[in-house]
């Protein structure tokens, strides 16, 4: 799409993940300015139709939007913290990947050198940048993302999370949370099977249609969690526990890893000595809430 009326727009830092923002501003149709620490890598951008500014200072006077995409918040602070770089009523959209207290900082820095700022995380690798496959989170002020959703929206499908600034990185790390836990449980079920000659491939078809069950069930218990409320109604935590039991006895006699079963029943074990016994699984949250004792 070749656009003349799209909005402006400025990269800093062209890593991998720079270039493919920069890339898909380009392809629709936003006059794109970059920069990068190391010049070269605005090269290809350049003859894709990309402005390179020759200072950081230059890029964002270039564009009244700025995304940025560093290696860390440190990275970004030490660019753009120096007094004066940044100016007055740019929008920075920090796509740098961090923690919710470094994207809070990130804002009252911002808001002290009266710049706007959106964090954001993104949920996607470099190759998919510019489709809808690419989930792009953000979060802080409304007016702001609504200001510059559509230019935005070239990166993939985006979404604003809430006026907390922290809220894209911890939906970030509960995604992450959510990832390892799936891959991790697969693991230990294609570990059991190969001990009988099953194969991953065999047993992914299953596990598959596991992990999609189980995920059908998220809705219901997140009501019991938010009511605080724990009812038994289809299966109590002492009855989970003991089938808990049943897959680290059968993981040591096997052979296999029986620490991710064993932090589970630990887990149930706290949540029923503390009298959670009868109760649904949801309700350890209470677990997952606090830190481990000792930590
Ligand atoms: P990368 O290829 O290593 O690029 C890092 C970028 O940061 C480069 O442009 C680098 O400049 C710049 N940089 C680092 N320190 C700097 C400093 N002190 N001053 C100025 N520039 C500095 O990393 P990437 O893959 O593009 O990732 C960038 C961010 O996106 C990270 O926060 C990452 O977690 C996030 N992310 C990446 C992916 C992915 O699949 N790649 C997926 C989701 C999120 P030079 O070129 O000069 O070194």
């Amino acid at each position: 799409m070749n656009n003349t009326t799209a909005a402006p727009v400025t990269v800093i830092g062209l890593g991998l993940m720079g270039q493919a923002l920069a890339g898909a501003f380009l392809k629709a149709g936003h006059p794109t300015t970059v920069w990068n620490r190391t010049a070269a890598k605005a090269d290809r951008l350049v003859a894709e139709g990309a402005q390179s500014a020759p200072t950081v200072d230059a890029a964002l006077k270039a564009s009244p939007l700025a995304v940025i995409c560093l290696t860390d918040y440190a990275a970004v602070h030490e660019l753009l913290g120096a007094d004066g770089v940044v100016p007055a009523g740019t929008t920075l959209v920090n796509l740098t990947s961090g923690d919710s207290a470094g994207a809070r900082e990130a804002a009252r820095w911002a808001d002290r050198i009266g710049a706007r700022y959106l964090d954001g995380a993104i949920m996607a690798v470099p190759p998919v940048i510019g489709t809808a496959d690419a989930v792009i989170l953000h979060s802080g002020p409304q007016e702001d993302f609504e200001a510059h959703r559509s230019t935005l929206e070239a990166l993939g499908t985006v979404t604003h999370l809430g006026a907390d600034h922290g809220l894209a990185a911890l939906y970030d790390v509960a995604g992450l949370a959510m990832m390892w836990s799936v891959l991790n449980a697969w693991l230990q079920g294609t570990a059991l099977l190969r001990t009988a000659g099953v194969d991953a491939a065999t047993y992914a078809p299953f596990a598959q249609r596991i992990a999609t069950g189980v995920a059908e069930w998220l809705p219901g218990y997140a009501e019991q969690i938010d009511s605080g409320s724990f009812p038994a109604e289809v299966s109590a935590l002492e009855t989970d526990a003991r089938a808990m039991e049943h897959l680290i006895e059968e993981s040591r006699a096997l052979g296999v890893n029986a620490e991710l079963p064993e932090l589970f029943k630990a887990m149930a074990d706290r949540a029923i000595a503390a009298g959670h016994g009868g109760e649904q699984y949801p309700v350890l949250i209470e677990e997952f809430g606090k830190p481990r004792e000792n930590d």
